[in-house]
């Protein structure tokens, strides 16, 4: 097959491989060498695993000879989020206290994965603990945003974003508990699925914040979403707050959506997710999106969602709370990195060295804004207002759901920011993920896709929610605003980005 391999979304690459045009030894190979190429300035892996994607490759081709019935995604290659626990290859966090660590397990999401015979190209740089917006706090350095390799990829699943955005990767994971799937997804053109909660599997997911964590799909296409989605969804008796329940028809939805006829989708736009501090690129790529929706026959509605206001505040108050509590077990005795002080070395000695040295300092911040909510005499003030607004935003939700079919907003209020621009004012980093954290707190599934170019030649993204169980509507509606506004492009949006300087 004479076309870049690297260049074709993976429901096309999937077709290549069925049809016999290409095989998967070849596509992975496309992949790695455009790693090669291109990751030494974009730096979204932290490991990159060739030997054993290729012999995944290669067994799928003679599966595939031998006439085996395959998955319909068997043979091309993926990119995972390195939270997420893979047997054999390393897992860092992107800690330094995980340095070294090699899982014994798979996540249940992985198992999916290698059962199904996609490649795993390797794993992708994240925000220490996926603790930031921008995948500054990672141990191992930036990753850069293929955009303009001055400005961060967001985060906290940069890598799994920028990978899919160089070509580096048709499809990733990244996880999702305050915006890390959507926000990415929005600063670099590409999609970005957070699941309903319980949706996807958290077994094997190192645990930022419980109530609040969900993996999903990281690709170019509202499709390749579903089809990825629909692989790692699903019940999984391993995860306690798995929904037993068959997942909506999300590849159908996707399907449905993409013949762009909306007639009779009740859209909402929050009140609350628009206007002062969006930037003014943003909010117009945004209201051109709305216009496209209300002629391909979606009903706008207006809706308002009052305590929205207060999402950033409890979030930063319960995800510290469950943070502070997850981050215990990193105590220098069972995994990765110990540190052993010279002088009386005692068990609890060992422990505050080793989480002195290998934690970094957003996670400090984060383990003591915890521990201080949780303690004795605040708990009431603090955690406890947190989970009653937290309760005040799932009927925000109800109501609003009443009124529409779905609900959209800005994934996030700016474009891509500079490296380094709000690394030393933490409250700034948090306000990138104003219009994402809601979903988290209420569990209800969220989708970010293109919507344009900012002012600044950078990429926005358009926000779909959905209620919890019906991510369908994500993909139906996701999908036909991608078919109108690449109608109007004349392609995807990525087509637009600069070439990257290969080596
Ligand atoms: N940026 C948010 C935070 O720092 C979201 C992180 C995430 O979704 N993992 O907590």
């Amino acid at each position: 097959m004479s076309a870049d391999l690297t260049r074709l979304s993976a429901a096309a690459l999937a077709d290549a491989l069925t049809s016999g045009e290409a095989s998967s030894v070849e596509a992975t190979q496309a992949h790695l060498d455009r790693i090669a190429a291109v990751d030494g300035a974009v730096h979204a892996f932290l490991h990159v695993s060739s030997q054993k994607a290729l012999a995944t490759a290669a067994d799928v081709d003679a599966r595939r000879s031998a006439g085996e019935e395959l998955h319909p995604l068997a043979g091309v290659p993926i990119a995972v989020k390195d939270v997420v626990v893979t047997q054999g290859l390393p897992t860092t966090a992107g800690s330094k206290i995980l340095e070294g660590w090699v899982p014994p397990y798979d996540a249940t999401l992985v198992e999916k994965i290698k059962a199904a015979g996609l490649p795993i190209l390797g794993k992708t740089n994240m925000d220490e603990f996926a603790m930031g917006s921008s995948t500054e706090h990672s141990a191992y350095g930036n990753t850069h945003n293929p955009w303009d390799l001055d400005r961060i990829p967001g985060g906290s699943g940069g890598g799994s974003a920028a990978a899919v955005a160089a070509y580096e990767a048709p499809l990733a994971i990244g996880t999702d508990t305050g915006g890390s799937i959507r926000q990415p997804a929005a600063v670099t053109g590409t999609v970005g699925v957070k699941p309903t909660y319980g949706g996807v599997s958290r077994y094997g997911l190192i645990a930022l914040a419980s109530s609040l964590d969900q993996a999903g799909p990281v690709t170019r296409t509202v499709l390749d979403s579903a089809l990825l989605h629909e692989l790692i969804g699903g019940h999984d008796p391993r995860d306690s707050t798995s929904i037993n329940e068959p997942l909506p028809d999300l590849v159908g939805a996707a399907r449905l959506g993409a013949n762009g006829d909306l007639t009779g989708v009740r859209v909402g736009v929050i009140t609350e997710l628009q206007g002062e501090g969006y930037q003014a690129g943003v909010q117009a790529r945004f209201d051109e999106s709305l216009e496209l929706l209300r002629s391909a026959g979606a009903e706008i509605v207006e809706v308002s969602c009052p305590h929205f206001t207060y999402a950033l505040a409890a979030y930063y108050l319960i995800l510290p709370a469950e943070a502070s509590s997850n981050l215990a077990k990193f105590d220098g005795m069972r995994f990765g990195l110990r540190v052993i002080p010279e002088d009386n070395p005692t068990a609890e000695r060992v422990m505050s060295a080793t989480r002195g040295q290998g934690f970094g300092d957003e996670v400090k911040r984060r383990i003591i804004l915890g521990t201080y909510a949780l303690s004795a005499g605040y708990y009431d003030a603090y955690y406890g207002s947190a989970q009653k607004v937290r309760t005040l935003i799932q009927r925000d939700f109800s109501a609003a759901f009443e009124k529409a079919d779905v609900l959209v907003s800005p994934t996030a209020p700016t474009t891509a920011f500079k490296l380094g621009e709000k690394l030393d004012d933490p409250l700034a980093m948090y306000l990138n993920d104003v219009a994402t954290i809601p979903a988290n707190l209420a569990g209800v599934p969220g989708l970010s896709l293109p919507s344009g170019l900012s002012d600044d030649g950078l990429p926005v993204g358009f926000q779909v929610l959905a209620p919890a169980k019906a991510d369908d509507r994500l993909y139906r509606v996701g999908a036909a605003l991608e078919a109108l506004l690449e109608n109007e492009w004349g392609g995807p949006l990525l087509g637009r980005a600069p070439e990257l300087e290969t080596r």
